[in-house]
């Protein structure tokens, strides 16, 4: 039988929410011979990326591993580990990704308190801080530290103090900033923190890293239930990545390979390099698209370094524009989406796709799709 010829697709941009382009290093790790998930090897391979995923998480937390699947596993992870049905939870949303939280942990159970900000804009404070002190019962609150659909940066620091004050779980979604801007795992205490392979850190996407401080830990080992999710039961996947390697499910091994190279990658650049390189990319894309006369609609001190929501000049339809930019360029970007669908397009400079070359390929080839 005639074998079946490889699929090659035209090699494009990844300028978009993500994925974010990967670099060769990362897929010839891929493509490296699969091992057995309990092989001696591999099993050193994972201790090596568990380190290498501490650091990148700043957290000495022993519960550390990354969790087959994308973004949303890491979410249900969280979610189904910590939560357990009754319980109280109060979920802030600033955009799609915050209410998807509330939709898991209503799954899950929960009465779920939801404290929402205006699209484009951060959660406001006090407006969380009460929520808090009205719900002493609530066990946890979640919130999206870096939110894709708008684009908006949701400072940590005095929520944590906040919600450990009250004596109650802090759950973040880091999966859109997790190796473009600091996670302040350790310092602030984060709890329970998932990420996404596919966006900053440069991996293609089907893994979800996912860090528990020991606090969040004692709460999953004292449930009076079973985890709703045999496939997400932290109780039993923390024994895989233990020295005693209890089988639980057959590691993705070779997408574990290709996330300890891309994890390499970052421990070469240094945590602080990586998120100044983003920083400074943004800052150039947003001045870039601010001389060209464009409106970027969240406030330069919340706005995200690894992606802009940009707002369509009257008249220009983003399904044409987007069409055009592929097409004439090559140039991967994001639809808005939620409240910002059909009125922002989303620019991502993630992982190896945030460099200054790139930043002036989409200023030209936006300023001649426009004109
Ligand atoms: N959370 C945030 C902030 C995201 O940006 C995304 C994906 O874009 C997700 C969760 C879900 O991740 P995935 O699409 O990888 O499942």
């Amino acid at each position: 039988m005639e074998s079946r010829r490889p699929r090659r697709t035209r090699e494009k941009l990844l300028l978009g929410p993500g994925p974010s382009p990967v670099e060769g290093r990362v897929l010839r790790a891929l493509a490296e011979p699969t091992l057995g998930h309990l092989d001696g090897d591999f099993v050193a391979l994972m201790d090596e990326t568990q380190e290498l995923l501490r650091k990148t998480f700043q957290t000495s937390n022993a519960l550390t591993v990354t969790m087959p699947g994308t973004g949303s596993a890491g979410m249900e992870a969280a979610c189904v580990n910590v939560i357990e049905r009754g319980d109280t939870v109060i979920i802030g949303d600033q955009g799609v990704f915050g209410q998807r939280m509330q939709d898991v942990a209503e799954r899950c159970g929960a009465t779920v308190i939801k404290v929402s900000a205006p699209f484009g804009k951060t959660l406001p404070e006090e407006t969380l801080f009460e929520a808090i002190d009205s719900h002493p019962e609530a066990k946890l609150v979640g919130l999206v530290q870096a939110e894709t659909s708008t684009g908006v940066l949701q400072n940590l620091d005095a929520i944590a103090a906040k919600v450990h004050e009250a004596g109650m779980l802090l759950l973040v979604d880091a999966v859109t900033s997790l190796g473009g801007m600091e996670v302040p795992v350790d310092r602030l205490g984060l709890d329970i923190v998932y990420s996404g392979s596919q966006k900053c850190l440069g991996c293609p996407p089907g893994l979800a890293p996912l860090t528990l401080s020991s606090r969040a830990v004692e709460v999953v080992r004292s449930r009076k239930t079973k985890v709703q999710s045999w496939y997400l039961d932290l109780t039993m996947i923390m024994r895989y990545w233990e020295q005693e390697r209890f089988y639980h499910h057959t590691a993705p091994v070779n997408m574990l390979y290709a996330f300890n190279e891309a994890l390499r990658i970052v421990d070469e650049e240094g945590l602080e390099s990586r998120w100044a390189r983003h920083r400074r990319n943004a800052e150039a894309l947003w001045a870039g698209l601010e001389a060209m006369g464009l409106t970027l609609p969240v406030a330069k001190e919340d706005r995200l370094p690894s992606l802009t929501c940009l707002a369509l000049p009257e008249g220009i339809d983003d399904g044409r524009l987007r069409r055009e930019l592929m097409e004439r360029h090559a140039i991967e970007v994001g639809s808005g989406l939620g409240e910002f669908r059909g009125r922002v397009i989303r620019v991502g400079l993630m992982g190896s796709g945030s460099t200054a070359n790139n930043v002036l390929l989409f200023l030209s080839a936006l300023a001649a799709t426009l004109r």
